[in-house]
């Protein structure tokens, strides 16, 4: 049921909230929770008794479904506690020459730059519509040639701006350096053996494609890229990443993976409603800027700002609503910063702040749609009453 409350503001019940925060997380499928639930009691994967081969075998049909959605070899696809350790996996030097080349607009577990020294790490900008600068990327890599580790995003958290992966991997393969892909943002939204098909080595995270929180994947094409061992001891995952594997966030991980192309299948109708969304904001806030609007995006992400609205009051006013949206900052461990994103592609500092983001996701339907469009209508014409269109 809804309310309004003693501010005169909508208000909601858990049960109809409408969740627009997909690229934070999503929501955990149901296959994956009922494929957790079974494999909570399993056995330590690397014991030899009927417990821990029971166990080994859920992983490894887990690993042969991710695999599968990564388009890589089964034997060269590792599980780890999550994107950023698989990224730090990935992201380390093969030799005392070895550089790093990435994005400006990289998450931030890219641009911690992991096993490379500052001295040795150089970021590349984008351009206005928050694409990597081509020309940039070539004069960097006739500096550095082979010894180049260039990381780059297939699209970016904020704004879903999607970056021309095979162009990149060209680039890179031509002045004999390898490419890291972080596939986070496109895994469960765009067809990722498509959007990743050229990178050496690819990562992903389960909680952003229907499964578990805290489980992620770093696969290689070529044995020649496997990456040096991160965490060293017993040896699990061939030895690439020791310790005992969490086998059901494994599991519930190839579940999520397994329902991918149903939740791909869903885009072209999230692509209508996140056009529908835009199209109806600029109706009432005509002057409303669409963040990358000018590059291809992923078809669920909208990054935008209305001059003079708040970004704070309407997140506030929109979870009050009922709505889970979330501003252009990243907001790492509760600490809300400004968006290097959109500073990157030049936007004003005071837009930027401005700026939010809503992420939809396959059971998203229009009334969620038409409820952020109403509470954001609202408050806009609370705070500039003449200017809103009705
Ligand atoms: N890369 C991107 C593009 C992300 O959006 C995220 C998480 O938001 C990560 C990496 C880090 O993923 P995880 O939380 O699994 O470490």
């Amino acid at each position: 049921m809804r309310a309004v409350n003693q501010r005169g503001c909508v208000t909601a019940t858990a049960a109809e909230r409408a969740y627009l925060d997909h690229n934070a997380t999503t929501p955990l499928e149901a296959s994956a929770r009922q494929a957790m639930i079974g494999a909570l009691g399993l056995g330590n994967p690397s014991s030899i008794h009927e417990e821990g081969r029971r166990a080994r075998a859920a992983v490894e049909a887990a690993r042969a479904h991710v695999a599968t959605l990564l388009a890589r070899p089964v034997e060269n696809t590792v599980f780890t506690s999550g994107a950023t350790e698989a990224l730090a996996l990935a992201l380390q030097p093969d030799g005392p020459d070895a550089y790093l080349l990435i994005g400006v607009t990289e998450h931030l577990a890219v641009l911690d730059g992991h096993g490379f020294a500052r001295q040795r790490c150089e970021v590349l900008p984008v351009d206005a519509a928050g694409r990597l600068r081509l020309d940039q990327l070539d004069a960097a890599l006739c500096r550095t040639g082979e010894r180049a580790v260039v990381a780059v995003q297939s699209a970016n958290n904020e704004t879903g701006v999607i970056q021309p992966i095979a162009e990149i991997a060209e680039r890179v393969h031509r002045a004999g350096g390898r490419l890291v892909c972080d596939a986070v943002q496109s895994a469960g939204k765009v067809d990722l053996e498509t959007a990743t098909h050229e990178a050496d080595l690819v990562v992903i995270s389960a909680h952003k494609f229907g499964g578990p929180k805290g489980v992620g994947a770093l696969a290689w094409r070529g044995a020649t890229m496997a990456p040096a061992p991160l965490l060293r001891g017993g040896g699990q995952e061939r030895g690439f990443r020791a310790g005992t594997e969490q086998v059901a966030g494994i599991v519930g991980a190839s579940a999520a993976a397994q329902a991918v192309p149903t939740r791909v299948g869903a885009m072209e109708r999230i692509a209508c409603l996140r056009d529908t969304f835009e199209a109806e904001l600029r109706r009432f806030a005509p002057d409303a800027i669409v963040f990358g609007a000018g590059a291809p995006r992923l078809p669920n992400t909208s990054a935008f700002a209305i001059p003079g609205l708040d970004a704070q009051i309407a997140l506030m006013a929109l979870d009050l609503a009922g709505v889970a949206a979330s501003s252009g900052s990243a907001c790492t461990s509760g600490k809300v910063r400004p968006s290097h994103v959109l500073a990157a592609m030049g936007v004003d500092p005071t837009l930027a702040r401005g700026a939010l983001r809503v992420s939809l996701g396959p059971e998203t339907v229009a009334a969620d749609i038409e409820r952020a469009l109403e509470t954001l209508h609202a408050l806009l014409q609370r705070a500039r009453p003449r200017a809103v269109a009705a």
